[in-house]
C-alpha cells in the first residue's frame, strides 16, 4: 500500500456505502446485477445476510434522491469526509477526458461542478479518480470497466479503457486492494452480488480475503473455461458438432471459444441458474476475456485451435462413441430380455444381438465382474469384497 494513502479501520461495520459509476455503460452491468438471486441485491441493501454489513447503494438510476441530494454524498466521498466506510462499483468503460480538452465536451458524467462561474458536467472518470483513494475496495463489474471491453475495440476514437489502466499497476484501495475485477458482456449478475458479499464479510473482519487471480478477478469464479464445465463438452468428446444454430451438439465449429475462456455461466446459468450461452444454443465469443471482442472475432467463424482440437476428438471420438452405443445397447435391456434375446416393445421393432455382439458382451462383463460378484451368481473365489464382509462379521 503507498503510505501515504488514507487507511480505513475496518471493524464492526454496521453500514458500507456502495457508489455506483457508470462510465461508458450500456447499463446491461446493473440489470443483471439487479436480477441476481444468490445474494439477491435486495438483500445486500436490506442488510439480511449474517455477518455482511448492509449495503447503503447510491445508483444513478435506482435511487429514490435526485440532483443535489443524491449528489452530496459522493462529493463527500471524493473528498474524503464521508465519515463512514464505502466501496465503488465501477460500470462502463471509461473514455480519456484529456481528449475532450481541445474541442470540449465530455465521455461520460454524473452530476456537474463549477467551471468558471457555470455548472459543468462532472466526468465520472474524474469522480472515480477522486473517491479511488478513500474507498475500501473499488470493484469494476462487466468487460467495459475491467478491461475496455466494446468501447475499446479496434476504431476506438474515445480512449476508452478499464480501471486497471486508468488507476495504474500501484493503485491500492484505503484497506491494501488493488482493483477488483468481475467481467463479463454482461457480468452473471449473481457473480457480483456474491463477491460483494465476499468481499464485504472481509472489510467487516469475519471472512478471509477471498481469492483473485493475477488479474483480480475471483478465482473461485473465473478459473475454469466455460468448456471444462459445458453442458455440451459429451458431444465434443464424442467428436459430434453442430452444423447449424440450433443443433444440439457442440458449437465449437460454429465460433465457440468456449475451451479458451474463463468463465462460469455454464456452471450458473445467466438468471436464477437458468440459461447461460451454451445451454440456449449461442457459441462462446469470449466476452469475460480481455481480449474481446477483438481477440474473438470474427464471431461465429471456427477458432483457428479447433482446425487441431476438433479433428482430433472426431477421430478419438467415433471409436468412443461406437464402443458406448455398444454398450448401451445392453444397458437399455432387461436381464429378461438379455436371457431370451428379445425385446418385447410395441413401440416398434428392438434388433437381437448379433452373434458378435454377444461375444463382445461375454469379454465386457467378464471384465466388468472381475474381482466381484455378477448379481445372481455364487461367488466362486473370494473376492476383495465377499472379504471384507467376512472380516466385519468375525469382529
Ligand atoms: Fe466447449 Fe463450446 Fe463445445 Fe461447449 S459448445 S463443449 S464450450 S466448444
Amino acid at each position: 500500500m503507498v503510505s501515504s494513502q488514507p487507511t480505513l479501520q475496518a471493524d464492526a461495520l454496521q453500514e458500507v456505502h456502495a457508489f455506483w459509476l457508470a462510465g461508458m455503460s450500456c447499463d446491461g452491468c446493473s440489470i443483471a446485477t439487479v436480477g441476481a438471486t444468490s445474494p439477491t441485491a435486495e438483500s445486500l441493501m436490506l442488510g439480511n445476510i449474517p455477518g455482511v454489513p448492509k449495503v447503503v447503494l447510491h445508483h444513478p438510476v435506482l435511487a429514490v434522491e435526485a440532483g443535489d441530494e443524491f449528489m452530496a454524498p459522493h462529493h463527500l466521498a471524493a473528498a474524503g469526509k464521508l465519515g463512514k466506510p464505502f466501496v465503488v462499483i465501477y460500470e462502463g468503460s471509461i473514455g480519456d477526458e484529456s481528449l475532450n480538452d481541445i474541442n470540449g465536451g465530455y465521455w461520460s458524467a454524473l452530476g456537474t461542478k463549477e467551471v468558471d462561474g457555470e455548472h459543468q458536467p462532472f466526468p465520472t472518470a474524474d469522480m472515480l479518480k477522486l473517491m479511488a483513494p478513500y474507498a475500501a475496495a473499488v470493484i469494476a463489474i462487466g468487460t467495459c470497466a475491467t478491461w475496455g471491453g466494446i468501447p475499446a475495440a479496434a476504431g476506438n476514437v474515445t480512449g476508452s479503457m478499464g480501471l486497471m489502466d486508468f488507476l495504474g499497476k500501484d493503485y491500492r484501495s484505503a484497506l491494501g486492494l488493488p482493483v477488483v475485477n468481475i467481467p463479463g458482456c454482461a457480468p452473471q449478475g449473481d457473480n457480483v452480488t456474491e463477491t460483494i458479499a465476499a468481499v464485504l464479510l472481509f472489510l467487516q473482519g469475519i471472512g478471509p480475503l477471498p481469492e483473485f487471480d493475477s488479474l483480480g478477478r475471483p478465482a473461485w469464479l473465473f478459473t475454469d473455461t466455460v468448456h471444462q464445465t459445458c453442458t455440451r463438452g459429451g458431444f465434443y468428446e464424442e467428436g459430434t458438432f453442430a452444423k447449424k444454430f440450433g443443433d444440439k451438439e457442440c458449437l465449437v465449429e460454429i465460433g465457440c471459444w468456449g475451451p479458451v475462456v474463463q468463465c462460469n455461466i455454464n456452471k450458473r446459468g445467466a438468471l436464477n441458474h437458468l440459461g447461460g450461452c451454451m445451454n440456449i444454443g449461442a457459441p462462446c465469443i469470449g466476452c469475460t476475456m480481455p481480449g474481446f471482442p477483438d481477440n474473438f472475432s470474427p464471431f461465429y467463424t471456427k477458432p483457428p485451435g479447433t482446425i487441431v482440437s476438433s479433428t482430433v476428438s472426431k477421430t478419438t471420438g467415433y471409436f468412443i462413441r461406437n464402443l458406448r452405443r455398444f454398450s448401451m445397447m445392453y444397458a437399455n435391456r432387461t436381464p429378461l430380455w438379455l436371457k431370451n434375446n428379445h425385446v418385447p416393445s410395441g413401440w416398434g421393432h428392438v434388433e437381437d444381438a448379433s452373434h458378435l455382439q454377444k461375444v463382445a458382451h461375454y469379454f465386457y462383463n467378464k471384465i466388468q465382474f472381475n474381482n466381484s460378484v455378477r448379481p445372481g451368481s455364487k461367488p466362486r473365489n473370494k473376492t476383495s469384497s465377499t472379504k471384507a464382509i467376512d472380516e466385519v462379521k468375525q469382529q
